[in-house]
């Protein structure tokens, strides 16, 4: 499997190689994976400080509020900065290492061996095609693309998907990955190879190592309702933080979605990725550099998804210079100015999506392949 999701096929013809003229030096690269290290150092120094308030100490029902509060914070950092990069192959040079670190996400809940697949292969590889990029599959409950049938329900998507983001993601944790290893894949597409029994023991492992740290160790030392309101409340704000990060990127009105013939004529894997995604800019001084430093360079999108491989601290300066040469060569760059117009951005496309498209008037303004 490493193959295809540690290089993701070039869609179309011969690609502008953006990427060879903003790529970051060796020494540089070596320096962001030195940053990485000294961030991921200090993320799981807050979860074990967070845990131990919250678990552990004689705090009151305020102090344990705060305590959660900074352990939602230190989880979400473990996805976007430590078990994102490290299930890319980016938070280490030796591969060994990668793999290691990428059972941060078994420990989450996740299966690391089924993530490397679904966002790898599928979201990397496939970026909003319909179809292919699972990412964008919320089927039922809402419709994403416009090539997505609609339902009734739809026109009410924008007030109920922000509760839901949180759910289904605690969802994906308990559900998916069974289901996806019981049909072998993601729609249309099938796992390159049936799971080993270890990467199968792995999961499951990882599964029963989450349930013990975050149920059953707390259930020895308080009440079960504290323990599931705790639970609950925690698995919701990094389910929907979590997801706010990818759908702010790829679900707002300013990015294209495809169908597979479409993304069969992309001109290039870099001209696809750029017409796909969008950045956020962070600029408020102290929130910003919060911001920035939970997002794990996910506010740096385009990079990412043009160097995946690429540890995430390297991003804001490939930034400066891809915005440049993106300019230069007439190609888009999308970018929200603040993450407060990010959200925006994405509550405008559920609720133009939402619409019935037999009622949708030719004044309203879409980019070619949008048109619900
Ligand atoms: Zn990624």
């Amino acid at each position: 499997m490493s193959s295809v999701i540690d290089n993701p096929p070039v869609l179309g013809r011969s690609a502008p190689s953006l990427i060879s003229l903003v790529r970051p030096s060796d020494v540089d690269i070596r320096r962001g994976r030195r940053r990485l290290h000294l961030k991921a150092a200090g993320i799981v120094a807050l979860v074990a400080v967070a845990y131990w308030g919250l678990v552990f100490s004689s705090a009151g029902w305020i102090g344990r509020i705060g305590f959660a509060g900074l352990l939602v914070v230190g989880v979400v950092a473990v996805g976007t900065g430590i078990f994102h990069d490290a299930n890319h192959g980016a938070f280490s040079a030796s591969r060994r290492a990668n793999r290691v670190v990428a059972h941060s996400a078994d420990v989450l809940g996740a299966s690391s061996w089924v993530w490397r697949f679904k966002h790898n292969t599928l979201h990397h590889a496939h970026t909003n095609v319909v179809g292919r990029d699972s990412d964008i599959e919320q089927s039922p409950f809402a419709r994403l693309a416009p090539q997505q049938p609609w339902r009734r329900w739809h026109r009410y998507q924008h007030l109920y998907m922000w509760v839901l983001y949180g759910i289904l993601t605690l969802k994906w944790f308990i559900v998916s990955d069974v289901v996806a290893l019981l049909k072998g894949g993601f729609g249309t597409d099938r796992f390159p190879r049936p799971p080993t029994p270890r990467d199968v023991a792995v999961g499951a492992g990882g599964k029963l190592v989450h349930l013990g740290w975050a149920v059953v160790i707390p259930l020895l030392f308080h009440p079960w309702w504290g323990v599931a309101l705790f639970y609950l409340g925690a698995s919701w704000l990094v389910g929907f933080t979590l997801a706010m990060m990818f759908q702010l990127a790829h679900c707002t009105d300013v990015v294209e979605f495809l169908s597979r013939s479409d993304a069969e004529h992309q001109e290039s894997f870099e001209v696809h990725q750029l017409r796909t995604t969008a950045g956020i800019e962070c600029r408020l001084p102290l929130l910003g550099g919060f911001v920035r430093w939970i997002m794990g360079g996910l506010d740096h999108q385009v990079e990412h998804h043009l160097a995946p491989r690429l540890p995430h601290t390297v991003y804001p300066a490939m930034a400066t210079r891809l915005r440049v040469l993106c300019a230069e060569r007439g190609l888009p760059y999308h970018e929200h100015r603040s993450v407060w117009r990010a959200v925006r951005a994405h509550g405008r496309w559920l609720e133009l999506l939402g619409r019935d498209p037999s009622r949708i008037t030719a004044d309203l303004r879409l980019a070619p392949g949008r048109r619900p």
